[in-house]
C-alpha cells in the first residue's frame, strides 16, 4: 500500500511513501504520520491511499502513525472541501488551518522538574522561616506535583530552599512535561441569565427548528438586542447533551470579551483559540479535545479549525464582518461559509448573527435558504440613540482649514463630559494628514512603491505608507521638493486627537487605531481603561465600531461619514452602511438619553440617509437591485484571479495567457485581463481577471480553474505570482 503525504509548505506537490504491512490496518487519509523528508524525520498529513504508485524510484517507509492525535473525520472532510473549492493544495490548507499540529515535537515534549511534599507531618521547630513558607505553599497544592520553576516568582531564593528540604528527605521530585493550567472556579448557574419575552421566543424557535431541519439559522437582532444571551443558552443546551460548541467572533479583542462572559457560566470548559494563542496551549487543548469531553471553543476565524469532537453548535457572530474572509493568500476562505460546510459534515447547528447582515446572508434569508429570527428591540430598557445629521458644507470656514468638528458636536461633547458620561468618536483615517505638493500630478504625495497616498505621522515626523510601511522623514521631503507650497490635506485621528485635547482641556482622550494599538494587549488595555471610566473620550478608526457594549457611552460622533463613498468597489456602500449603523449602535446601552451626530458633506447621500434613519430594509433592497443589474453577488459568485510581479510586461503576459486558456463560451461574464484599480503595491504591478459565475455554472467553472491551475507552471512566468480569490470581497 502507498500513501500520498503532504507537508505544511506552499508546495502543490505530495510525496509517495510505502506503508509497511503492520501499519496498513490503521492508516487512513487525514491522519498524521512521521516520515523521512529531506533526510530528516518530519510530520506529514496523508492525503490519499492506493495500491499503485506512479513513482519509479525507491520509496521510503512511513515510520509511524500519530494515533494519539487524530482530527475528527468531519474536519478532514471540511479541509478536502476547501481544497477543491478554493483551488489550493492540501499542504497549503494544512499549513493555514493546522499549523500548530506541525509545530509539535516529534520526540516527546521537553520535561521539567516537578516537586511535591513527601511527608505530612514534620517538626516545625527544626525549620527556618523561609522553609516553612515553602512547605506551606506546597501544602496548598495538596497532592499535585508543581513545576519547581513556578516557585521562583513566588518564594525568595526558592531554589536553595528546595535543595535544603531535599537533603532533609522532605521532597519527592519527578520529570513531567509542563501542562497548561485549566483553572476552574465556581460557575454561575445558567438560570442567572434572564431572557426577555422576545429573546425567549427566538431561543425556543431556533431550538425547535433545529430538530426539524438542518439549514443554517440567521439571528438578525438590532445593536444591543442581547444576542449573546441567546448564544449562551443554546451553548448550555448542547453542552448538557454532551456536545461541543464553537463560537466565532471577528476580532481577537472581541474574543477575549466574550470568552470572559462564557467563562462565568462554563468555567474551565471554555477554551480561547486564535492566532495569538501559543502552539503549546493549543496542543494541550487538543489533548482535552481528544478526550471527547464537551467543550466550548471561542475565537477569531482560525478557531473554526479547532479539532473538536461531537460538534453540536457553531455560532458566527457579526457574520457580516470582513475579517472572516482571507483575501491576501490562498486558501482565500470565508470562515462564515466554511462554518456552514463544517456544520453540514458534523450535523451541527449553525447560527449566524448580526445587526447588519452581509448582503449575501440577507438574500439567503429572503430565498429561504436560512431560517430568519428577528429582534427589533433593545435588551432591558435601553433606547436607540436619537440621530442628528450635520451638513458640513453649509458651515462657514471659521479657521484657515475647513472645520473638523461642528458647533453642535463640540457643544454636545461638552454637555456629556459635564454629566460624566462618555463619548465615542469615529474617524476612519489614521495618522495626521496627507501632504499636498503642487508639482505632483494629482497633488497628493504617494508612496513610490505603491499606488497609495502617504500619511504624515506627526508623532514620528514621518510619511508612512499604510500598505508597505515604507517611511520617509518630513525633512527629506522638504529638501526634495524644496518649495513652499507643501500643505496639509485632509486629517487623520492624530490631528483630531490634538484638536480634542485643545478643545476639551479637562477631558481624558484615548485614541485607538492601528498606530496607538498595534498589539492585542494594547487594544485590550485601551478598551479596559475606557470601560473602567479612566477615559472620557474614545477616538478611533473602525476598530471602535465593533461589539463595544459600554453602558456609559451616551454620544457617538462620526466625524466624516463621507469616507468610503468614493471607493470604487462593489461592496463599499455595504461596508459604509454597516460601519455607520454599527457605530451609532454603540450609544444608548442604558436608560440614559443618548445621541449620535453624523457629520457629512453629502447629506443627500442615500447610504448615509438610510444608515442614520435605521432604514435597513430599504437599503438592502436598493443594494440588491444594484447588484442584480451589475451581475454581482449574491446573484453570481465572484472569482478574481490576481497576478503580481515586479515586471510589468511579464505580469500582463501571464494574465493574458491564463485569460486565453479559459473556454470563453462557457463563462458569460469573464472580464480582463486589466490592471487592478490599485495598480502597484510594494513595487509589484497588479493585473486581474474577474469572473462573475452564474450559480448554475459555478461548479463547472471551478473545475476549469482547477484544470488551469494544474498547468500554471507551463503558462506563466516563475516571476509572476497568481492568487485565486473565490467569493472575492473586493475588486480593488
Ligand atoms: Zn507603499
Amino acid at each position: 500500500m502507498y500513501a500520498e503525504v503532504c507537508f505544511p509548505f506552499s508546495l502543490s506537490q505530495t510525496f509517495s511513501y510505502y506503508v509497511p504491512q503492520e501499519l496498513q490496518p490503521q492508516i487512513k487519509a487525514g491522519y498524521f504520520v512521521v516520515v523521512n523528508f529531506r533526510a530528516k524525520p518530519a510530520k506529514g498529513l496523508v492525503t490519499n491511499l492506493s495500491f499503485n504508485t506512479q513513482f519509479k524510484g525507491k520509496l521510503n517507509n512511513i515510520i509511524s502513525i500519530d494515533l494519539d492525535n487524530v482530527i475528527p473525520n468531519e474536519l478532514w472532510k471540511t479541509l478536502q472541501w476547501m481544497e477543491n473549492y478554493y483551488i489550493t493544495p492540501m499542504g497549503k490548507i494544512a499549513q493555514v488551518t493546522l499549523s500548530w499540529i506541525f509545530k509539535k515535537n516529534i520526540s516527546s515534549p521537553k520535561k521539567i522538574k516537578h516537586i511535591k511534599l513527601k511527608i505530612k507531618n514534620f517538626d516545625d521547630q527544626k525549620l527556618t522561616n523561609n522553609q516553612k513558607i515553602f512547605i506551606n505553599y506546597l501544602l496548598q497544592n495538596k497532592t499535585n506535583f508543581i513545576p519547581l520553576k513556578s516557585l521562583q516568582s513566588k518564594i525568595k531564593s526558592s531554589y536553595s530552599i528546595y535543595k535544603q528540604l531535599k537533603n532533609k528527605g522532605m521532597i519527592i521530585e519527578e520529570l513531567q512535561s509542563l501542562k497548561t493550567n485549566w483553572d476552574d472556579f465556581i460557575k454561575k448557574s445558567i438560570n442567572n441569565i434572564v431572557l426577555t419575552k422576545i429573546q425567549k421566543e427566538v431561543y425556543q424557535n431556533i431550538y425547535h427548528n433545529f430538530k426539524n431541519n438542518n439549514k443554517p439559522h440567521f439571528l438578525h437582532g438590532i445593536t444591543g438586542s442581547g444576542k449573546t444571551e441567546i448564544y449562551l443558552r443554546l451553548a448550555y443546551d448542547f453542552i448538557s447533551k454532551g456536545k461541543s460548541c464553537l463560537i466565532l467572533v471577528p476580532e481577537i479583542t472581541l474574543s477575549s470579551q466574550i470568552y470572559n462572559r462564557f467563562k462565568k457560566y462554563f468555567g474551565a470548559d471554555v477554551i480561547l483559540w486564535h492566532s495569538k494563542i501559543s502552539h503549546k496551549y493549543k496542543r494541550d487543548a487538543w489533548d482535552r479535545m481528544n478526550n471527547k469531553d464537551p467543550l466550548i471553543v471561542i475565537g477569531a476565524r482560525s478557531a473554526l479549525f479547532a479539532p473538536l469532537y461531537h460538534l453540536g453548535l457553531i455560532v458566527v457572530d457579526e457574520e457580516h464582518d470582513n475579517s472572516y474572509k482571507e483575501s491576501e493568500k490562498q486558501p482565500s476562505y470565508s470562515a462564515r461559509d466554511i462554518a456552514i460546510i463544517r456544520g453540514k459534515f458534523s450535523e451541527a447547528m449553525v447560527l449566524l448573527g448580526s445587526a447588519t447582515p452581509s448582503l449575501e446572508s440577507y438574500y439567503n434569508t429572503i430565498i429561504n435558504k436560512y431560517y430568519l429570527y428577528q429582534i427589533n428591540e433593545r435588551y432591558g430598557d435601553a433606547l436607540l440613540p436619537e440621530v442628528e445629521v450635520v451638513n458640513m458644507s453649509t458651515i462657514k470656514d471659521s479657521f484657515i482649514l475647513k472645520p473638523i468638528l461642528s458647533e453642535l458636536a463640540i457643544n454636545t461633547i461638552q454637555e456629556k463630559l459635564d454629566k460624566k458620561e462618555q463619548v465615542l468618536i469615529l474617524h476612519n483615517r489614521r495618522g495626521f494628514s496627507s501632504l499636498r505638493i503642487s508639482n505632483q500630478p494629482d497633488g497628493l504625495l504617494k508612496c513610490k512603491r505603491c499606488d497609495i497616498i502617504l500619511t504624515l505621522h506627526q508623532s514620528t515626523n514621518q510619511l508612512i505608507c499604510h500598505h508597505c510601511h515604507s517611511k520617509e522623514s518630513i525633512s527629506s521631503i522638504n529638501k526634495k521638493y524644496n518649495n513652499p507650497k507643501i500643505s496639509y490635506a485632509g486629517y487623520g485621528t492624530e490631528q483630531l486627537e490634538l484638536l480634542l485635547k485643545q478643545l476639551f482641556l479637562e477631558a481624558r482622550v484615548l485614541r485607538m487605531d492601528a498606530d496607538s494599538a498595534n498589539s492585542m494587549r494594547k487594544q485590550i488595555d485601551i478598551l479596559n481603561k475606557f470601560k473602567n471610566k479612566k477615559g472620557d473620550i474614545l477616538l478611533g478608526t473602525q476598530m471602535i465600531a465593533k461589539g463595544l457594549d459600554f453602558d456609559n457611552i451616551t454620544l457617538v460622533v462620526v466625524v466624516n461619514a463621507d469616507l468610503g463613498t468614493l471607493i470604487p468597489d462593489f461592496k463599499s456602500h455595504e461596508k459604509m452602511f454597516q460601519l455607520i449603523y454599527q457605530v451609532i449602535g454603540r450609544a444608548g446601552r442604558s436608560n440614559k438619553q443618548s445621541k449620535a451626530i453624523i457629520q457629512t458633506y453629502q447629506p443627500n447621500n442615500k447610504v448615509i440617509q438610510m444608515a442614520t434613519q435605521y432604514e435597513l430594509k430599504n437599503f438592502y433592497n436598493l443594494q440588491l437591485n444594484n447588484r442584480k443589474d451589475l451581475s454581482y453577488p449574491p446573484f453570481t459568485r465572484l472569482i478574481r484571479i490576481i497576478f503580481n510581479s515586479a515586471n510589468l510586461n511579464e505580469c500582463k503576459k501571464s494574465a493574458s495567457k491564463i485569460f486565453n486558456s479559459f473556454s470563453k463560451s462557457s463563462i458569460p461574464f469573464l472580464l480582463g485581463p486589466l490592471p487592478c484599480p490599485i495598480e502597484k503595491l510594494s513595487n509589484k504591478f497588479r493585473y486581474h481577471i474577474i469572473i462573475k459565475a452564474p450559480h448554475l455554472k459555478f461548479k463547472n467553472i471551478l473545475k476549469e480553474i482547477n484544470h488551469i491551475q494544474n498547468q500554471k507552471e507551463s503558462l506563466i512566468s516563475k516571476r509572476v505570482k497568481m492568487l485565486i480569490d473565490v467569493d472575492a470581497n473586493s475588486v480593488l
